[in-house]
Parts: structure tokens; C-alpha cells; sequence
């Protein structure tokens, strides 16, 4: 035993939405030796986790539970030997959680404890369902219920008439197995069979849905919709008010699972602005960038950089290395102040402007002919010019340059490597909706890594022209192609080809 007293933690994880754990969950995730987890938690929220920590899925699975006894003893002993714990419960730890037993055998034991409180489903799920479960007009009170338990069962522990005359709203929890009997037994016992009621299954995921009906009809709309757990019972007045305050399902996106197949580096502002339409994201980077910005060739042209009479950067990648390579030679911005710049589509002008460049040329298609096209206007006769970009692109752009006599230098920043496919992204993105591609490289390299693990179902979606053409010669049917081709062409397209579910 360490001479320094472990410290277990239960710890609410919130309801499914990884953006409601609390900060005091997230602290000591980050900073804790061993974290036992339930299966109803934001998967997500365990990449906080130390990377050394020891994390254990002490949840249900289809070969069978670990017992109680057995996570109550693995808390025990893990503190024991001085570890700090953290159990990490769906929701919040003493709400149908069964943290109360789980803390009373803490103390039992003599190990110091702390309990983090965290969003429970029961006000999650209706909160993100337009369900306010309080009202001034409908409801001064709230029974939280849990449903687990047969209702016909003599010694029920479940008062049913005394909840039939709650005066406010009834949250269920556990209860979507036993609606007919529960709606049953609450009417037989006084209760209005016409009272506005709702289920929410999987409340504040992406993948939430939301019924209603009057209570006598509701069993029967629940079983036609197929809700399953997890899944909250809302009953009462209250209801009602979702038809007016229902956000999150409205959402373009809401309960598309898209994959996102651009370098991690890059997937985040592309996945951000999906999931705040409403959708899933499923990373699975195809690509990796390589920088090659030590190389003699990137030496030499930013050493003479302001020598250029035009440089062009092809890719918000090009553009965030080449500031890089600029930077390491002590050059800023101002290094380009003779030159004209021109990006290759709004993406990558977007990229210059956080390094307080404006370009001077930008074709509204983000193609190296669009960009050809706009540098008719420019004078390049006889004159340096600066091509930094991937090492493997086409020479649309250089070749158009020389044959107007430019002294054109291309120089490699990066190069574009193959990611090996991470396998529970892989698993997921099996039952995508979408795969999005961004570049012809993310094509070629994730059918290439994946082969006959391609989700077969998925509709492809592409920023643009060339990206399709390798899509297309990849064996895949392209369904929908963004008109303007960026990321935010990329998300539109999508939208509009979504259309209401
Ligand atoms: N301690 C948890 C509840 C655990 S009991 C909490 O505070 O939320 C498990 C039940 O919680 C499920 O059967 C379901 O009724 C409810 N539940 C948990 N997560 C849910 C979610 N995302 N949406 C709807 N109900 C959920």
C-alpha cells in the first residue's frame, strides 16, 4: 500500500451530449490513475483522460454486466493502493445512478470520497426536447420516477395513485419497456388519459427523437416509432409546449452521421460547423501532412522572398507552413509586401488573412484553371515567381506560368502521406449518411486503406470537380459536388442535398 491515501471520485459524465459534463468532471478525468466508466457516457469525454491512466468499461455489454460487488471492488482496492479514482457515471451520480450505495460503501471503507454532481437525463432530455419541466402556467412541481419496476408487482415500491394525482409534470426514467402497464395503471388510477406526453430517446445525442401524445395513446405512438433506451417519460401539461420550443431536432443535420476524411489537423473546422447544423461526426482522416519546410528548396525561396513578383499558395496548408518556414528565417508578413499574392480559391485567402495578408487575386472556384484564368490580368513576363505548395499537385498552374515566360520556382512545403485508418472510426462510420472528401489525395488514400470497408451506403459528397474525378475513378458514384468549392460550398451542398428528414 502507497503511503499516500488514494481518493475516489463519483462523478456525473451528464447525459449523452459530451458538451454537458461539468468542469470539475473534466479536471479530474484529466488528472486521475484509473477512471471506471459506464456504458451510457459521452465516449468522447475519455480522450481527457491521462494517457497512462488506467480507463475500464465497467458497463453493460452483450456478454453480461460486471457486477456491482465487482466495480465496488475494483473502486475499493484502486484507491487503496493510492490511486486517485474516478467513476464515471451516465447523468448525474445520485440520481437512479445507484451512487448512493456506491458512496456508502466508500465510507464504509474508510476511503475519502468527493461526489460531482452532473446533468441528468431526466432534465436533459426534455430541456433538448423544448420540454420545460417547470412552468409558471402548467407545472410547480416535478416527480422524478423511475419505471424499472413491474408495476403490477403487489409490494411495488411505486406509489401510482399518489403520482396519478402529482400536482406536476411525472419524468420517467427507465421506463420505455413498461409504458403500456405504467400509462395503464396511472390512468385507472385518476389520471387525465388526455394529459400531453413525450418520450425522448437518446436525449441531447445527435441522434435524439421525440414523440407525443396524450397519455392513453402514447404506449402505442411509442411502439410505432420503435423508441428504445434510453429514453425519458415526460407526462403533464408542460409537453405541450415542445411544439413551440423544439430546437435541436429542427437542425439541417440533425441525425446525420457524416464522415469527415480530411487531415485531423484540418477536420475541426469542418466537423464544428457540421455538428452546430445538428449532425454526428465520424473522423476519419485519410491524410496526414508531412511539413518539408527544412529543405534546402524552402530555404532558398524564403531567403528571397521578397524578391517575388507573384506567389501563389495553393492550400490553407501551403499557406500556414510557408508563415512557418517564414517565421523560423525571423520574416513576417511583410516579407510579401512587393509581391502580388494570389490564392487559389477563398479557403486559402481566408488562411492569409489570419496572417494579415489580404490576396490580390482570388478565383471564386478554388481549381488551378480558375486560378490560370484569374492571372491573366497579372504581368508575369520575365518575372520571379513563387509556387509554394504539396509536393504532389498538378502542374496546371506552373506549366501556365512558364508558357507565359515567369521564372517560376515550385517549391514542395508538405507532402500529403496516407493515415492508417483508426478502427473504431472505421466501425462507425459503417452506418454514415454522408463521407465527405475534400481533396482528390483524401479520396485515393482512404479507399485504398479501407477497400471493401468502405461504407457502402453512404452517399459521397465532394468539394469540387477534381475531387470527384477521383472519386469516380475509385469506383465510387459521386452524389452530390459543392458548387463553390471550400468548406463552407462543402456544408451548403450538403444541406441542401439533406433536405428535412
Ligand atoms: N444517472 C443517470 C440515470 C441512470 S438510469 C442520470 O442521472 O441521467 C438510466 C436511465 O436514464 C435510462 O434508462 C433512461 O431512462 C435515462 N437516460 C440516460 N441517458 C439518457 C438520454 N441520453 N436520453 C434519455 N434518457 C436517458
Amino acid at each position: 500500500m502507497s503511503a499516500r491515501p488514494g481518493v475516489a471520485y463519483l462523478v456525473g459524465a451528464g447525459p449523452g451530449d459530451p458538451g454537458l459534463i461539468t468542469v470539475r468532471a473534466m479536471e479530474l478525468l484529466s488528472s486521475a490513475d484509473v477512471v471506471l466508466h459506464d456504458r451510457l457516457i459521452p465516449i468522447a469525454v475519455l480522450d481527457a483522460a491521462r494517457p497512462d491512466a488506467e480507463v475500464i468499461d465497467v458497463g453493460k455489454r452483450p456478454g453480461g454486466d460486471i457486477s456491482q460487488s465487482r466495480i465496488e471492488e475494483l473502486m475499493i482496492d484502486r484507491a487503496r493502493s493510492g490511486a486517485s479514482v474516478v467513476r464515471l457515471k451516465g447523468g448525474d451520480p445520485f440520481t437512479f445512478g445507484r451512487g448512493g450505495e456506491e458512496a456508502e460503501v466508500l465510507a464504509e471503507a474508510g476511503i475519502p470520497f468527493e461526489i460531482v454532481s452532473g446533468v441528468t437525463a431526466g432534465i436533459a432530455a426534455p430541456a433538448y426536447a423544448g420540454i420545460p419541466i417547470t412552468h409558471r402556467d402548467d407545472a410547480s412541481a416535478v416527480a422524478f420516477v423511475t419505471g424499472h419496476e413491474d408495476p403490477e408487482k403487489e409490494d411495488s415500491a411505486i406509489d401510482w395513485g399518489a403520482l396519478a394525482r402529482f400536482p406536476g409534470t411525472l419524468v420517467l426514467y427507465m421506463s420505455v419497456k413498461r409504458l403500456p402497464e405504467i400509462a395503464e395503471r396511472l390512468v385507472a388510477a385518476g389520471a387525465d388519459a388526455a394529459l400531453p406526453a413525450a418520450v425522448v430517446e437518446r436525449g441531447t445525442m445527435s441522434g435524439q427523437r421525440t414523440i407525443t401524445a396524450p397519455l392513453s395513446e402514447l404506449p402505442a405512438a411509442a411502439e410505432e416509432a420503435a423508441m428504445k433506451a434510453p429514453a425519458i417519460v415526460v407526462i403533464g401539461p408542460v409537453t405541450a409546449r415542445a411544439e413551440a420550443i423544439a430546437w435541436l431536432e429542427g437542425r439541417p443535420l440533425h441525425g446525420r452521421r457524416i464522415v469527415v476524411t480530411r487531415a485531423r489537423a484540418q477536420a475541426s473546422t469542418l466537423a464544428a460547423s457540421l455538428r452546430a447544423l445538428g449532425a454526428e461526426t465520424v473522423e476519419l482522416p485519410a491524410i496526414r501532412i508531412e511539413p518539408r519546410i527544412d529543405s534546402d528548396e524552402v530555404h532558398r525561396a524564403v531567403d528571397e522572398i521578397y524578391s517575388y513578383a507573384l506567389v501563389c499558395l495553393t492550400s490553407p496548408n501551403g499557406v500556414r507552413l510557408l508563415f512557418e518556414a517564414m517565421g523560423a528565417a525571423g520574416r513576417d508578413a511583410r516579407a510579401l509586401a512587393n509581391a502580388t499574392v494570389a490564392a487559389i480559391g477563398p479557403g486559402t485567402a481566408a488562411a492569409l488573412r489570419k496572417h494579415g495578408v489580404i490576396a490580390d487575386v482570388v478565383p471564386e472556384r478554388s481549381v488551378a484553371e480558375a486560378l490560370v484564368e484569374a492571372l491573366r490580368e497579372v504581368e508575369v513576363e520575365g518575372r520571379p515567381v513563387l509556387i509554394a505548395r504539396a509536393s504532389e499537385a498538378r502542374d496546371v498552374l506552373p506549366d501556365a506560368l512558364r508558357e507565359r515566360d515567369a521564372r517560376v520556382d515550385v517549391v514542395a512545403l508538405y507532402d500529403t502521406v496516407a493515415e492508417t485508418p483508426d478502427e473504431d472510426a472505421v466501425d462507425a462510420a459503417q452506418d454514415a449518411d454522408y463521407v465527405t472528401f475534400t481533396s482528390a489525395s483524401t479520396v485515393r488514400n482512404l479507399t485504398r486503406a479501407l477497400g471493401d470497408r468502405l461504407p457502402r451506403d453512404a452517399r459521397i459528397v465532394s468539394i469540387g470537380p477534381i475531387t470527384s474525378e477521383a472519386a469516380r475513378e475509385a469506383g465510387l458514384e459521386v452524389d452530390v459536388e459543392a458548387e463553390r468549392h471550400d468548406i463552407e460550398g462543402l456544408v451548403q451542398a450538403l444541406v441542401s442535398a439533406a433536405g428535412p428528414k
